[in-house]
């Protein structure tokens, strides 16, 4: 089924029975085509099979005279930054991001590092369902190189956009938790080479993933938490499955969500430069809104997705953006997650401060925040959530903004509310957030009627 080829960003389906091998050569001639010509880059997760995809993907880019160029397994930040860097005209990710190991996945980029937008694989798709593809001759097949120190070439780059010298005084002691992705060949080297003391779990790149789940959060991160507590340790790094992810934890074992490390960063940015852009996606706390506009920064939220955070940056110019689910973007170095960047900053505002990672987030209130979820039978959500983006937004007051790609999101004067059907399980789900309890729980519930109402409706 080519018409649903391509999830939110990039391929991503279980590999056998939605996944087949075949399916990655055909991508792979239909990016070449897409092309025509030039080079691209490509590197893969931890997953088992991954060699496999790759090995398959780039036959079919060498059929049509692209070249290619390979760097095994590393995180997707260094694929996209040395895409950019190199001067390569695409950057191709094998990768299903946190999803369980069975899956596997494509992701691409553009050569400014930034990635494939929706309406590139639009055409991209068009070409893979047409199989018109440039078939070049024996004699003008695409060329084949490997680069060794790709990671390395990252790692350099990364320490010229921190304070090195400041971090390095202070030995900090940090535990990393890759959970057997990618980051394994990144991030422990990047925290030695910054003077810190590392110990590191799940260090062993396994696309089995052994360790803990690939999803980077606090019920999955219950042996970082441990090790932090128990090592007395100064900062927690953990990652997902290809490393595009960063989610950090305190020296008292507090995992700390994503939008408020953002607000952190950003108001240490925002104090250089001010009346900047931060780009933060429809889910993240109205904290994040609070501390940049008091630090006279502007905030713009887009639909959930590090692409379209990226495309929004890129518009505004914005200065830095993020996802809570431990996303950052720093456009000055590049248009994909950093992850590692992000990382440094937080090691580099330690040192400069004398505050520990705990004391400075906790200058960053937290809002309450409730989920729920409501059963639709798969068939029906779409038609449930067409209905719905006509009457939600006229059922809650003190609304700012409608964002409805992927979703319903409402950002509201004090809050806000995201509607999304699951992309696995037959449920809806609401999550919002509000500045006090009593209105996190009016605005819920006001919802949850609204949706329930709808998914009645349609039986
Ligand atoms: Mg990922």
């Amino acid at each position: 089924m080519a018409n649903d080829l391509f999830g939110t960003t990039g391929v991503r389906k279980v590999y056998g029975s939605e996944f087949t091998l075949d399916m990655a050569m055909k991508l792979g001639k239909a990016l070449g085509t897409y092309l025509q010509t030039g080079k691209i880059l490509i590197a893969r997760d931890t997953r088992t099979t991954g060699k496999m995809v790759v090995d398959a993907f780039v036959a079919g880019v060498l059929s049509t005279g692209v070249d290619v160029t390979r760097l095994g397994i590393v995180p997707t930040p260094t694929l996209a930054y040395l895409t950019k860097k190199m001067g390569f005209d695409a950057g191709v990710m094998v990768t299903a991001s946190h999803n369980p190991p069975e899956y596997t996945g494509i992701k691409f980029w553009h050569r400014d590092s930034m990635g494939y937008t929706s309406e590139m694989e639009k055409e991209l798709e068009t070409l893979y369902t047409s199989g018109g593809f440039k078939v070049a001759p024996w004699n003008e097949l695409g060329q084949e190189a490997v680069l060794g120190d790709a990671v390395e070439k990252h790692i350099v780059d990364i320490i010229d956009h921190c304070d090195s010298e400041a971090i390095n005084r202070k030995e900090f002691k940090v535990i990393v938790d890759p959970g057997n992705g990618a980051a394994c060949v990144l991030t422990p080297y990047l925290v030695r080479e910054l003077g810190c003391k590392v110990v590191t779990i799940n260090g062993q790149p396994d696309g089995h993933f052994p360790g803990r789940e690939s999803e980077p959060e606090e019920e999955t991160l219950q042996a970082l938490i441990h090790m932090v507590r128990k090592q007395g340790a100064d900062l927690g790094i953990a990652h997902d499955g290809d490393s595009d992810r960063g989610v950090f934890v305190t020296e008292t074992g507090e995992v700390v969500r994503g939008d408020r490390t953002i607000a952190l960063l950003a108001k240490t940015l925002l104090k250089k430069e001010k009346g900047s852009t931060v780009v933060t996606t429809v889910d993240s706390s109205k904290v994040l809104d609070e501390i940049v506009q008091k630090t006279g920064g502007d905030i713009v939220r887009t639909p959930v997705g590090d692409i379209q955070v990226a495309v929004k940056l890129k518009e505004l110019g914005g200065i830095m953006g993020g996802e809570a689910c431990g996303v950052f973007i720093f456009p000055s170095f590049h248009m994909a997650p950093e992850p590692f960047l992000a990382a440094c900053k937080i090691l580099e505002m330690m040192a400069h401060t004398g505050k520990s990672f705990g004391v400075l987030v906790s200058e960053i209130p937290i809002y309450p925040l409730l989920k729920t979820k409501l059963q639709v039978a798969n068939d029906k959500k779409k038609v449930v959530m067409q209905e719905l983006s006509g009457i939600l937004p006229k059922e809650i007051d003190g609304i700012q903004d409608v964002i409805t790609v992927d979703g319903i999101g409402l950002v509201l004067d004090d809050g806000w509310v995201l509607v999304r059907p699951s992309g696995t399980e037959p449920v809806i789900r609401i999550t919002c957030e509000a500045t006090t309890d009593d209105r996190v729980h009016e605005i819920l519930d006001s919802c949850e009627q609204v949706v329930r109402k709808t998914i009645a409706s349609q039986k």
